[in-house]
């Protein structure tokens, strides 16, 4: 099975390695911005998305997120 947004072997989820880390990290930083921000997921993941500071790999999943339209399933708390 191959990653979801590049060519590389895919580990128990859909993402590369990589992709799989940048997830993670997007993830928990939606948890901060939450506690800041009156934010949604989805506002959360365009500003990502085009914020010039956010790594590529990154960036590449906050897209990847947008285009499936994923809901996030990580429970509150
Ligand atoms: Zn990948």
């Amino acid at each position: 099975m191959k990653c979801v947004i590049c060519d590389r072997e895919a580990c128990e989820n859909r993402y590369c390695e990589l992709h799989m880390k940048a997830y993670e990290s997007v993830v928990k930083k939606y948890d901060l911005w939450k506690k800041a921000l009156e934010i949604s997921w989805k506002e959360y993941l365009s500003e990502v998305a085009k914020n010039p500071l956010t790594g590529e790999w990154a960036r590449e999943v906050a897209e990847y997120l947008i285009k499936s339209g994923e809901v996030r399933n990580v429970t509150d708390g």
